[in-house]
């Protein structure tokens, strides 16, 4: 899994040299963060994790249990972000959520961390101390796919009480039609983009259309409501896969 974060033209959009760290920033966090699991009743085909040695591994993690897994995977994603200087304090923030375990693994990360500079600005004496915003986008695609009505409400009702059932601060929740950034009119918007997907015949072309829609819709959001930077949940890879594809239309197109 890893984090893009992009500015978005309404602030800094790069990193500052305010970035956010807490008192315990760093890989040796998730040492912080961990807590004794329970104790597990191993068959003997069972392997234990290398880190607590107490739990089962679990497939394709390197031999680490869910905890430690968990755990060392926010570490690095911490790492990353105080490396990098990718968040400030004074930023606010709008996570692409699509509902996917990338998004959902951002998401969790990105309040996590903004929960803990939440706790050290009420720890601190004046409380002045700001601590990033962040909002949550969903971009709503049903206008150019065939999901049932049904199947997209409950999806929407799960989104939804996943964002409300993060502790505070508030997250604002954006769901958004791709269509709207065609017209404010929604039907009108949805004929105007079927329209212009009509115009691509490979199902690659639309799939790229469809993907740079959704990043104007994204930051039409981010502008929209001044959050200055935009985070995506890629994994490593779906990157690759991306990486690969432009290569071989680089080529394709004879500029190798
Ligand atoms: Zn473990």
């Amino acid at each position: 899994m890893a984090c893009g974060l992009t500015g978005t033209g309404t602030g800094t959009g790069t990193c500052g040299s305010s970035c956010y760290k807490d008192n315990n920033d760093g890989i040796e966090d998730s040492t912080n963060t961990f807590s004794p699991p329970s104790s597990t009743t191993l068959l003997p085909h069972m392997k234990l994790c290398y880190k607590c040695k107490e739990e089962e591994v679990i497939n394709s993690t390197g031999g680490l249990c869910g905890i430690c897994f968990r755990n060392s995977l926010f570490a690095k994603f911490k790492q990353s972000i105080t490396t990098h200087d990718l968040i400030s304090s004074t930023d606010n923030i709008l996570i692409a959520f699509s509902g996917g375990p990338s998004s959902r693994v951002v998401l969790e990360f990105v309040h996590e961390i903004q929960q803990k500079a939440q706790k050290n600005s009420d720890a601190s004496r004046d409380k002045l101390y700001p601590v990033f915003g962040v909002g949550v986008a969903f971009i709503d695609e049903s206008a150019v796919t065939s999901i049932a009505s049904d199947d997209l409400d409950n999806a929407m009702q799960d989104l939804r009480l996943i964002v409300s059932s993060l502790a505070l601060p508030t997250k604002e929740l954006h769901i958004v039609p791709i269509q709207s950034i065609f017209s404010t009119d929604l039907k009108d918007g949805r004929n105007k983009l079927n329209e212009l997907l009509d115009t691509v015949n490979d199902v690659t072309g639309k799939e790229d259309l469809l993907c740079h829609l959704r990043m104007l819709c994204l930051q039409k959001i981010a502008f929209e409501n001044k959050y200055n930077k935009l985070v995506l949940g890629s994994c490593t890879s779906r990157i690759a896969c991306h990486v690969l594809s432009a290569a071989v239309k680089f080529e394709d197109l004879g500029c190798a």
